[in-house]
């Protein structure tokens, strides 16, 4: 009898007819012999609403507080799903991230998995239930409820995956599989069959909010076979797995976007050792990923130094480094939240010259400006204004001939 995780997003359980929808899948795996652990999303935008929500109540909503309400959207779902599955006639039980065993560190809003103590699920799985496991959350060491990052179900059904040894984590959504761009902005996109973990966690990190970019690292580290596929078609899905085949190692395989980015400059600071580590350090403390850092050739030992950050992370970034940049002598900062980020991505860039200047006169061409670049060694992104974001997916998508078939 093998173990499989289904995971369903908010779009494959945003009403009653869709968890019914989502209750006959699940049967129908458990009906083929399966142990079946599915993970659930909240319904449709409840995530978002209840953002809102605490924003309509607080200025600063309470971290803690904010975090227990946030988990109880997918509380809501998995009980639900549950339901429907008791009505078809099977037996199910949902579990919060607690129940579950989902341990995490403490910091709320983006906490991270330390450990999934498996007892619970184990035990209502050899009693021939079916579990169903409110996704994106978890509890930290001193029992508080905390949530694992937008996005996060999909880490959970990961984590899940990996703890219990499952034969593949399948993951649910609105769109086929993982395709060479959004299929919603880029209606010539083309599904792939498979993408390796490496190249899925660079689209995902830059913006393909498709998987999670945590649940495709832990996928890479536990070796957990990842399919994501359609809740609403038995359509085959892409294969997320070690070595994607030769084919399609050779080339660009896919573009990403992101527009939660924000541009920070600190102006005029002293260009002497200590000053950028004096700036992260603080940034590190409070949690703030930092992404591309470009610090300009200094005139008289003064420079600039700027930095993106996630938009949703502006103003806590913006408190922090203020102080710190009048500290360390700078003369002010700026910001910038009207920007995107475009990136290509694909092991075949590896060690190929000509990737970038291809990238950089599809955009030239199409009127776009780039304000800074960064790459990795299978990725290249430019940081461009955001209502360029569309044209830019689309010039690039054409210049790397990503709808003809491979
Ligand atoms: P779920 O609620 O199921 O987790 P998400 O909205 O988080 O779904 O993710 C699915 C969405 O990801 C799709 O509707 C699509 O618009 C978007 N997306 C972005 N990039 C890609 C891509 N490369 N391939 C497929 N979908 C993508
Ligand atoms: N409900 C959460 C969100 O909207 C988690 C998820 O959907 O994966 O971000
Ligand atoms: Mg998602």
């Amino acid at each position: 009898m093998a173990l499989i995780i289904q995971k369903y997003g908010g779009s494959s359980v945003a009403d009653a007819e869709k968890i019914k929808n989502v209750a006959r899948r699940v049967a129908k795996a458990k009906d083929e012999g399966n142990q079946v652990v599915v993970v659930v999303s909240a319904m449709g935008d409840t995530t978002d609403d209840l953002i809102k929500l605490a924003y309509q109540i607080s200025e600063q909503p309470s971290d803690r507080e904010f975090d227990v309400l946030l988990s109880t959207g997918e509380i809501v779902s998995s009980t639900l799903l549950a339901m429907a599955l008791g009505s078809l006639g099977y037996r199910a039980i949902s579990l919060s991230g607690a129940q579950a065993g989902i341990h995490t560190d403490s910091s709320y809003s983006h906490a991270r998995i330390l450990r999934v103590d498996t007892k619970r699920v184990v035990s209502e799985l050899k009693k021939g239930n079916i579990v169903i496991v409110a996704g994106f959350q978890g509890v930290s060491g001193k029992r508080d409820i905390t949530t694992l990052g937008r996005g996060g179900s999909d880490t959970t059904a990961v984590a899940l995956a990996a703890s219990l040894g499952a034969e593949i984590c399948q993951i649910y959504t609105d769109v086929e599989g993982v395709y060479t761009a959004d299929p919603h902005l880029v209606p010539g996109a083309k599904k792939l069959k498979e993408v390796s973990y490496e190249e899925m966690l660079e689209l995902a990190t830059y913006g393909a909010r498709v998987m999670h970019n945590r649940a495709v690292e832990l996928g890479w580290l536990y070796n957990v076979p990842i399919l994501v596929a359609s809740s609403f078609s038995d359509s085959p899905g892409t294969i997320i797995c070690k070595e994607a085949s030769m084919e399609v190692r050779n080339k660009v395989i896919g573009i990403a976007h992101d527009t939660n980015v924000a541009k920070v400059t600190v102006v005029g600071v002293p260009d002497h050792p200590g000053t950028a580590a004096t700036i992260f350090e603080a940034l590190a403390r409070a949690n703030i990923s930092i992404d591309t850092i470009v610090q300009n050739a200094s005139i008289n030992s003064i420079t600039d130094l700027t930095f993106t950050v996630a938009r949703t992370d502006l103003l806590k970034a913006m408190s922090i480094v203020e102080p710190v940049a009048k500290s360390v002598g700078g003369r002010q900062c700026v910001t910038d939240s009207t920007l995107a980020k475009i990136s290509i991505v694909g092991t075949g860039m590896q060690n190929t010259p000509g990737y970038a200047a291809r990238m950089f006169r599809a955009l030239y061409q199409h009127g776009i400006n780039i304000q800074l670049i960064t790459t990795s060694e299978i990725r290249i992104t430019c940081i461009i204004s955001e209502d360029k974001v569309k044209d830019a997916v689309r010039a690039l998508h054409q210049a790397f001939e990503l709808e003809k078939e491979t």
